[in-house]
């Protein structure tokens, strides 16, 4: 799959040494001076947030009071001040809603705009004016680091290659340049635990990173955490999905290339049921449904959607599965293929009514489960899911489907 080639409509923004340079900005005593915000002014005080001064001299968010006294001992450390900080929050979501209604808060000091449908031509131009405007409405103290990416991925990579104050974007245009200058610990998510579970697969590099193939970053993270890595690093969007902090997932690559739905359903319900069993075998129930293809031209199409009423049963996973295969672009070969069940809730933080047909429905998917855990998967079934299964394709085409 090449690298995409949607233009850079993503745009972070990355309030710069923030509850520091608010502190400055609020007493100018303070300016061009070391300073630190932290958690308690005590030695072994964890410190929140450095003034650019104070990183100048290697002091991080992190380091304990008395360690940083060690390289600063002048340092000035002064105590988190919230509704401060809160206040310059606010000010810079106004700042930022003037510019587009997609404005989405990240943490206290980052934001992400969207601007797919926007009238702007020019997003470094919108860039240099918010930067402009900060100065100029909320504090001149205050500077800012702008990301514009094709993907909410890049775009916070991009806002990270230059602090304080830069504007950069990564794109086909740059991104291999840009890659090779990063490590893999660089890039948002890659914590030194993934880190090294990369570097057993002997990912050591961001290039490396790009230039394995599905399969090996399966291997890394065996997860469906490795399709999205796959898609975030060429530039395809998937942390537009708020996936929760759970979800399961399945892929296939698939053997031969299938154009239509129809083809596709009998794999669909196979990766289906699989998902649905690990949903239920954890105790959750889902409601959020996504869907992604790799066509076999290296192009890609996903699609997620969130349901009102939460589901377990295979059956309403494959018929909410198969609606949105069907709003896929049908053309088109298509080589892979991704799952995931998403916004989740425990079984036991259901009041579920035990007469009800909800709980009879979940008694008898689990109830399947069990038979097919105990003589293997996919024994019993549902009567419909056969009737979509075209002669032509037997479920021992489908042996290498993984354990994503
Ligand atoms: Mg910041």
């Amino acid at each position: 799959m090449e690298f995409s080639s949607a233009p850079s409509t993503i745009m972070h923004l990355d309030l710069n040494s923030c509850f520091a340079s608010v502190e400055q900005q609020a007493n100018p005593t303070l300016r061009g001076r070391p300073i630190a915000v932290a958690a308690y002014a005590t030695p072994n005080g964890c410190i929140l947030a450095a003034s650019i001064e104070a990183k100048k001299l290697g002091i991080k968010t992190g380091f304990r009071v008395k360690d940083a006294k060690i390289l600063c001992p002048d340092l000035i450390v002064l105590p988190p001040d919230a509704p401060k900080y809160r206040f310059i929050h606010h000010q810079f979501q106004k700042l930022l809603d003037h510019y587009s209604p997609n404005v989405i808060p990240k943490s206290i000091d980052e934001f992400v705009i969207d601007f797919h449908h926007s009238h702007y031509s020019n997003l470094f131009d919108v860039g240099h004016q918010i930067k402009t405007k900060i100065k100029q409405n909320i504090g001149d103290y205050l500077t800012v680091s702008v990301g514009l990416g094709p993907n909410r991925f890049l775009a916070k990579v991009a806002s990270n290659l230059k602090k304080p104050d830069g504007l950069e974007e990564i794109c086909q245009r740059n991104y291999l340049a840009v890659y090779s200058k990063l490590n893999l610990i660089d890039l948002h998510g890659i914590n030194t635990r993934l880190n090294a579970r990369l570097g057993s697969r002997q990912i050591y590099t961001v290039l490396d990173f790009l230039n394995s193939d599905i399969s090996q970053l399966r291997s890394a993270f065996h997860s469906i955490a490795s399709y999205y890595w796959y898609l975030r690093l060429r530039g395809y969007e998937i942390d537009d999905v708020d996936f929760g902090r759970k979800s399961f997932g399945h892929m296939y690559s698939l053997p031969q290339k299938f154009t239509h739905s129809q083809d596709l359903a009998p794999i669909l319900h196979r990766l289906v049921s699989k998902m649905g069993y690990r949903l239920r075998s954890h105790g959750y129930q889902s409601r959020g449904l996504y869907l992604g293809l790799l066509y076999a031209d290296h192009s890609g199409w996903h699609h997620h959607k969130l349901f009102s009423k939460y589901f377990f049963a295979d059956a309403d996973l494959y018929r909410y599965a198969f609606r949105l295969l069907q709003s896929s672009p049908q053309q088109l070969p298509i080589a892979n293929i991704a799952i995931s069940c998403f916004d989740l809730i425990a079984n036991n933080a259901v009041q579920l009514d035990l007469f009800s047909a909800v709980s009879r429905n979940l008694n008898l998917s689990q109830a399947l489960d069990s038979l097919n855990k105990r003589y293997g998967a996919s024994i019993v079934n549902y009567a419909d899911f056969s009737t979509h299964i075209p002669d032509r394709i037997g479920f021992g085409n489908l042996d290498r489907l993984t354990d994503d």
